[in-house]
C-alpha cells in the first residue's frame, strides 16, 4: 500500500550534477573545440596528473574504458594463454570479461558478507597457472587488502586493483589503486566520476609497466613515429578529460555528500527488520558507489519503494559465474553460496550526491513502514 506523498526519489539523476558545473564545461568544450586538440593534448595530460596525485601514485594512464584499463594491465603484464586470474563472481562483469580478452582463464573465489572477496576462498583458488588476483573494491569499500597483499606476496602473484566502484576511497589512509601492481578505474556515466560517456584510468606506481601501458593504449607507439609492438588505440579523449578536469574538482564535495547520505542510512535504518547495512571498518573510507542493504524480503521490498515513489536497483542479479558466456568455465549454481545467496538479498538504495535531505529521509520512512507493516 502506498504511503500518501508526492515524493519522487530516482536511483540517479545525472542531469542535477551537470546544472552544477554546466556554464565552466560548456567554456572548456568550446575552447577544445575551437583548438581542435581532441587526442592525448593538454587537457588529458592535466587529468593525468591531478588523477594520480589523488590516488598518490606515480602514473594515472587515461584510456577508453575501465574494461580496458583492466585488460591492458593484464596484457602489460604477459599474462594470457595458459594463466589463471582470480577474481569475485559478484562483481561487474568486465572484472571477468576482461580476464578471458587477455587469453587467460578467470577463476572465482566467493566473498564475505561485505561484498568483497574472502582472503581464504582466494587462497584456495590458488593454482600452479594462477599468475594475479583481481581485487574488486566492489560497491566502493576497499577490499580486504592486507589479507589479499600478503596472499600475492607468499605466492609471487601480480595483486590489480578493480577501483570502478572505489574512486577516493581509502585504506589506513591510503588511495585505492595505490596497493596494487595496477589500479583499475572506470569513468563511466554511473561511477563516482563520469565522463560524458566511456573512459577509463590506470594506476601504477612502475615505470617500467607505465611505459609499457602507454605505449599499449597507443597502437604500440614510442614516438610519433615507432611503434614497438601491435597494440590497441585505447586512449581516453581529451574532450571527456576537459570535462573531468571540471568535476575532479567537485569529487570530494560529491564523495563527502554520498558518505553523509550513507551514514543518514545507517543511522535511520539500524535494526530495521533484518536489514544487513553496509559501515565501514576500523581504517576504511567507502565511497558508496552503491549503497546495498540485504535482505530476505528483497523483492517485496524492491516493490514496496517502487509504489512509494524510490526507485531502486539490484546490483547485479545474476552473477559472472552464472552468465552464459562463462558457461565455457563449468561453474554451476551452488559453487559460491555467498554470492548466490546475496544476488537475492542484495538491493541498491539511491545514494547519489544530489539527493536532498528530504529525499533520503522518505526512503529511509518507507523502509521503516514496509517492515513494521
Ligand atoms: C563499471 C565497472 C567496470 C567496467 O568499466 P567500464 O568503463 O564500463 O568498462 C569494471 N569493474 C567494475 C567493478 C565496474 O563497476
Amino acid at each position: 500500500m502506498a504511503v500518501a506523498t508526492a515524493i519522487k526519489v530516482p536511483y540517479v539523476n545525472l542531469g542535477a550534477q551537470y546544472a552544477d558545473i554546466k556554464a565552466e564545461v560548456l567554456e572548456r568544450i568550446g575552447a577544445l573545440l575551437d583548438s581542435g586538440a581532441f587526442i592525448l593534448g593538454d587537457e588529458l595530460a592535466q587529468f593525468e596528473k591531478s588523477f594520480a596525485e589523488l590516488c598518490g601514485t606515480k602514473y594515472a594512464i587515461g584510456v577508453a574504458n575501465g574494461t580496458d584499463a583492466l585488460f591492458l594491465s593484464l596484457m602489460a603484464l604477459g599474462i594470457g594463454k595458459g594463466d589463471e586470474v582470480i577474481t569475485a563472481p559478484n562483481s561487474y562483469l568486465a572484472s571477468g570479461s576482461s580476464i578471458a580478452l587477455a587469453g587467460a582463464t578467470p577463476v572465482f573465489a566467493d566473498v564475505l558478507d561485505d561484498m568483497n572477496l574472502d582472503p581464504a576462498a582466494v587462497r584456495k583458488a590458488i593454482t600452479s597457472k594462477t599468475k594475479a588476483i583481481i581485487a574488486v573494491h566492489l560497491t566502493g569499500r576497499p577490499a580486504h587488502m592486507s589479507e589479499l597483499i600478503a596472499i600475492a606476496k607468499e605466492h609471487g602473484l601480480h595483486l590489480i586493483e578493480d577501483c570502478a566502484q572505489a574512486i577516493g576511497a581509502k585504506l589506513d589512509g591510503k588511495h585505492v589503486g595505490s596497493f596494487g601492481t595496477t589500479g583499475c578505474f572506470s569513468l563511466h556515466p554511473l561511477k563516482n566520476l563520469a565522463a560524458a560517456g566511456d573512459g577509463g584510468v590506470i594506476t601504477t606506481n612502475d615505470d617500467a609497466l607505465a611505459t609499457q601501458l602507454l605505449k599499449a593504449r597507443n597502437h604500440g607507439m614510442r614516438d610519433r613515429d615507432h611503434s614497438d609492438f601491435f597494440s590497441y588505440n585505447s586512449r581516453l579523449d581529451n574532450l571527456q578529460a576537459a570535462i573531468l578536469n571540471v568535476k575532479m574538482r567537485e569529487l570530494p564535495r560529491w564523495t563527502e555528500r554520498r558518505r553523509a547520505i550513507a551514514g543518514m542510512y545507517q543511522h535511520g535504518l539500524a535494526g530495521v527488520g533484518d536489514l544487513l547495512l553496509p559501515n565501514d571498518r576500523g581504517g576504511e573510507r567507502a565511497v558508496y558507489h552503491t549503497f546495498i542493504v540485504q535482505t530476505t524480503k528483497r523483492d517485496a521490498l524492491k516493490q514496496f519503494l517502487a509504489d512509494n515513489g524510490i526507485d531502486t536497483k539490484i546490483h547485479y542479479p545474476v552473477p559472472i559465474h552464472l552468465q552464459q558466456a562463462a558457461a565455457y568455465l563449468g561453474y554451476k549454481c551452488g559453487d559460491f553460496p555467498v554470492t548466490e545467496k546475496q544476488t537475492a538479498t542484495i538491493l541498491s538504495l539511491p545514494v547519489f550526491a544530489e539527493l536532498t535531505d528530504e529525499q533520503v529521509m522518505h526512503v529511509i520512512s518507507s523502509i521503516k513502514a514496509y517492515f513494521a507493516s
